[in-house]
């Protein structure tokens, strides 16, 4: 008999590890309340940032922390009420910056962008979705030429071999047709690609799944139920049983909870963040999506507008959106940008980027059930690393050696 897996949560990460413990002959059940866009999955700029190997706990980052926290037009908001829950998570926060804990991220998340393309490309083609992959590159522009674009940060990037270069003028008004001088410098990160519908791209995985007899269960996990101290089934707030041999918490920002059901301690939270749909007709403004360092902001030319999200807001999963500090920035991005001043913002949107504190995901078993496993906490990089993280999850379902040295993204790292 087929072992049968429970996945919980179908975002990117449960999707992508439905579709490869399908590809493994497990028989596979999705269970996930269905609300596509509730999911982070769904908003996001569409940026696979494959350059993206270093967290972001990093001594430069710490320096800035108080002013960021304090300052009212910083990227990073906090709502105040929030903060007694979010202070353990900033002091590990803090803690990741020691340069021993910066060197064990950066190896883990060079490690698993290694397969992260090649895992996309495998999904998007079993999908028929190839063509949504663009490779566009990844540009970082600078309004005010800075003294000097270079950093720390970009020699160890460089130490990497991520590909980056400067791009001249004419290269920039090539690649972002709609900002025609606006920056003095930018940086183009070569080797990540471009999404430009993220919500239809884990539509068509979900499609892919179903297509090859994944079951999906519209429900709410509340519990786990146990037997004889091992875990057999999960219950769904509506009362539904779902019995299986493996489960797989793939709740985004939601795992904790589960996880501390299952009773793994995983210091998660999320950094909230909004996007705002601008209609700026059919002409693209935008060749590669750009990150626009003084205002923290990304732009993507998505296939049914311009997206513009914003960087962080801590306030847990319950606290309602607001969306003026999003709108203020685009008031000024108006004033600076003459393609964009009448641009009619179409939808807006608030999603929870589920974040631990050293920037490291969480994929592996649970310390207290090994049938349980764990596939959370991607932050910023989920959807560049959704595909390759369900692919290194069902090589550990079907107990065979992972391709690189999953020690780094053990839950068990936090005990
Ligand atoms: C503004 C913004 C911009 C971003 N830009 C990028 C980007 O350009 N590139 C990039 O790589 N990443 C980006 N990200 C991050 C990325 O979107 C996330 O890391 C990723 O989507 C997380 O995927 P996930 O599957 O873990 O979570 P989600 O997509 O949030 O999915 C989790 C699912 O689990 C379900 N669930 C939760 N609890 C339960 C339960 N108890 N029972 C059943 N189901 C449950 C939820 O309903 C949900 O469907 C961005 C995020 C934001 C907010």
């Amino acid at each position: 008999m087929q072992r049968r897996v429970v996945v919980i949560g179908g975002g990117v990460v449960g999707l992508s590890c439905a579709f490869y413990a399908r590809r493994e002959g497990f028989d596979v059940t999705i269970v996930d309340p269905g609300v596509a866009e509730g999911r982070a999955s769904f908003g996001n700029a569409g940026v696979l940032a494959f350059c993206e190997q270093l967290p972001l706990a990093t001594p430069e980052l710490i320096r800035e922390l108080p002013r960021l926290l304090l300052s009212r037009e910083s990227p990073l908001t906090v709502r105040w009420r929030y903060f007694p829950a979010l202070l353990p998570w900033l002091i590990r926060f803090a803690l990741s910056s020691s340069s021993a804990s910066v060197h064990r991220a950066m190896q883990g998340l060079h490690a698993l962008m290694s397969g992260a393309l090649a895992a996309h490309q495998d999904i998007a083609h079993a999908c028929g979705t190839a063509d949504m992959l663009t490779h566009t590159g990844w540009i970082k522009a600078w309004q005010k030429a800075p003294s000097r674009t270079g950093s720390s940060e970009r020699d160890m990037l460089a130490d990497l071999g991520i590909g980056m270069r400067e791009l001249s003028s004419a290269e920039l008004a090539d690649l972002a047709p709609g900002f025609d001088g606006v920056f003095e410098a930018a940086t183009l990160f070569s080797d990540c690609y471009h999404v430009s519908s993220p919500g239809r791209y884990i539509a068509s995985i979900a499609a892919q799944c179903q297509a090859s007899g994944v079951r999906f269960v519209d429900g709410v996990v509340s519990e786990f139920r146990q037997e004889r101290g091992a875990v057999r089934g999960v219950l769904t707030e509506a009362g539904s049983r779902i019995d299986a041999d493996d489960f797989i918490v793939a709740g985004g920002a939601w795992s904790k909870r589960l996880a501390a059901a299952l009773g793994d301690t995983v210091p998660l939270d999320t950094e909230r963040g909004y996007h705002l749909m601008l209609d700026v007709g059919a002409a693209p403004v935008l060749r590669a999506p750009l990150l626009w360092q003084e205002k923290s902001i990304v732009l993507s030319q998505m296939e049914d507008g311009l997206r513009m999200t914003s960087s962080v807001e801590f306030a847990g999963l319950h606290a309602l959106p607001r969306y003026e500090k999003i709108e203020r920035t685009l008031a000024a991005v108006r004033n600076t940008v003459p393609s964009l001043a009448d641009a009619r913002i179409n939808s807006r949107w608030l999603g929870f980027r589920p974040s631990v504190p050293d920037s490291v995901p969480v994929i592996g078993r649970s310390a207290q059930h090994r049938n349980c496993l764990f596939a959370f906490g991607h932050g910023h990089l989920g959807l560049t690393l959704g595909p390759v993280t369900g692919k290194l999850i069902a090589t550990q379902l079907a107990d065979r050696p992972a391709p690189i040295d999953l020690g780094a993204f053990s839950p068990a790292r936090f005990n």
